[in-house]
């Protein structure tokens, strides 16, 4: 498997298409045709706006950090977008749609230099309405939350960076706390797109349905999100449960947290983690040290039935608060590794899925070493005959990271034994959308502009 390498990124350095010249030209033309205080090319703004949560993966933080932006832009709406991509366009300038920058696999990292754009001040929730929310790109969960539970809804997934936007979690997320019952973006959570093309045409391309499937987690390549609109469900009353078991009960309980997948109303989070991984959390007596932690988010309804199928394996409720909900949804998702990382920073990260992590954890947890297991509850097929079915887990393993060799080494043999493996340490796309996306980046963006590097050669 190949790990990133520094030549590659050379390769692209040589690429940056503007010289220094064509650079201030494309800086004064952006300047005058926006507000001046929307465009930067301060040092500390352009450092800023280069980085993203790539920090995680130790591969990653050996060789991204040095790729700067040479301009930064904030738009504040759809129109402002159109104009700094139709200039970046005119002068050959490589663009990158920005959120939050909390993306892992430095996707945000403009391997090319050139223009980043900051979606972040445009954020407005347009309209929220039976099923749906509609909003700009840099509008945050925290605010598409609080919009929708206005109007007794909660957005149907979301990842555990709630401070994140919707456009980046679109075009750079998976899934998250929501996805035991909604499964994940591809999944018919995401209803319309409003998407700007390279050249963009006087107004953003509108995209329904499967025409959006091409736009999600494709990192920006096929076109930069304005507004998107996504499923909301119907709100719940919830409370986080915090339990525990013996510390060689794995198989008591993922049985007790696979029976909570199968509740009616599902949680809308559950995860457990290894005794060893515990240890790498701040002190919490909710956690207590030598036992696994197994954690939800709950209906408040289904509590007596959590509690008696915990207590029925030979687990212990250490909690029962609604205010323990933003906590445990922090110790969940990857998540994991930055709170491991913060005690341990000679861990390193797999996202790992397949039944393997629930009958045979010992063969998986000797792939690597000192390796510790984390699952999260997902839905994986989405059957609507059957809302029951495909509720599983997916995950991670923290390893001690030792070198490129001995991790890829360890992947090959989880995937001897049937482990799924997403390999975090790389920023180019892949996966079975690559076919779909290369097609759409072809159309949308001819020149090769749109975030270079990120999309593999054909
Ligand atoms: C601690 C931690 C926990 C995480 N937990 C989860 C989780 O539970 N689930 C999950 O799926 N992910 C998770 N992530 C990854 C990431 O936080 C999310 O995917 C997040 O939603 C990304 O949003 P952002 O605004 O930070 O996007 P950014 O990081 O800014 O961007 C992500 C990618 O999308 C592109 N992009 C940004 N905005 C647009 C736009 N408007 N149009 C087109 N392209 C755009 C960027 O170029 C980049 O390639 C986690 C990351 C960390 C560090």
């Amino acid at each position: 498997m190949p790990a990133p390498e520094l030549a590659e990124i050379a390769a692209y350095a040589s690429r940056r298409a503007p010289g220094p010249a064509a650079l201030a030209a494309f800086t004064g033309d952006l300047a005058g045709a926006l507000h001046p205080d929307r465009v930067t090319t301060l040092e500390a703004a352009r450092l800023a706006a280069s980085r993203d949560g790539a920090y995680l993966s130790p591969l990653l933080s050996a060789v991204l950090p040095d790729r700067t932006a040479d301009v930064v832009v904030r738009p504040t709406g759809t129109g402002e977008l159109l104009t700094a991509v139709r200039l970046a366009h005119e002068h050959g300038v490589p663009v990158v749609a920005r959120g939050r920058g909390t993306g892992n696999y430095g996707q945000a990292v403009p391997l090319a230099g050139g223009l980043v754009v900051d979606l972040t001040g445009a954020d407005r929730v347009i309209e929220v309405g039976d099923g749906w929310i509609h909003a700009e790109a840099g509008a945050t969960f925290v605010a598409l939350e609080a919009a929708a539970r206005r109007r007794g809804q909660e957005i149907a997934m979301m990842p555990t960076t709630v401070g994140s936007t919707i456009g980046g979690f679109l075009a750079g997320g998976a899934g998250g706390i929501g996805s035991i019952e909604h499964g994940w973006l591809w999944d018919g959570f995401v209803l319309a797109l409003d998407v700007v093309t390279c050249p963009p045409g006087d107004a953003p391309l509108r995209v329904h349905g499967r025409n959006c499937l091409p736009y999600l987690h494709a990192y920006g390549v096929t076109g930069i999100i304005a507004t998107a609109t996504v499923r909301l469900a119907p709100a719940r009353r919830r409370t986080a449960v915090l339990a525990s078991f013996p510390g060689a009960a794995w198989a008591q309980a993922t049985g007790a947290a696979q029976a909570m997948l199968r509740l009616d109303p599902p949680p809308r989070l559950v995860s457990l983690d290894d005794a060893a991984l515990v240890e790498t959390y701040p002190a919490d007596p909710k956690l207590p040290s030598g036992r696994l932690s197994l954690r939800a988010v709950v209906d408040i309804d289904t509590v007596s039935e959590v509690t008696r199928l915990i207590t029925a394996s030979g687990g212990r409720i250490e909690s029962v608060a609604e205010d323990a909900i933003g906590y445990v949804s922090t110790l969940a998702f990857n998540h994991v590794t930055l709170r491991a990382r913060k005690a341990r920073p000679d861990l390193c990260h797999l996202q790992v899925g397949g039944e393997p992590l629930v009958s045979d954890p010992d063969a998986v947890r000797a792939c690597l070493p000192g390796a510790m297991l984390h699952l999260d509850g997902l839905r994986n097929h989405l059957d609507p005959a059957d809302p029951v079915r495909g509720r599983g887990f997916g995950g991670l393993l923290l390893s001690e990271f030792r070198d490129a060799r001995t991790l890829y080494d360890g992947v090959d043999r989880l995937r001897e034994r049937g482990v799924h493996v997403i390999d975090p340490h790389t920023w180019e796309l892949g996966g079975p959308a690559l076919p779909g996306i290369r097609a759409a980046a072809a159309a949308n963006d001819p020149l090769g502009l749109l975030n270079p590097g990120k999309l593999p050669a054909a």
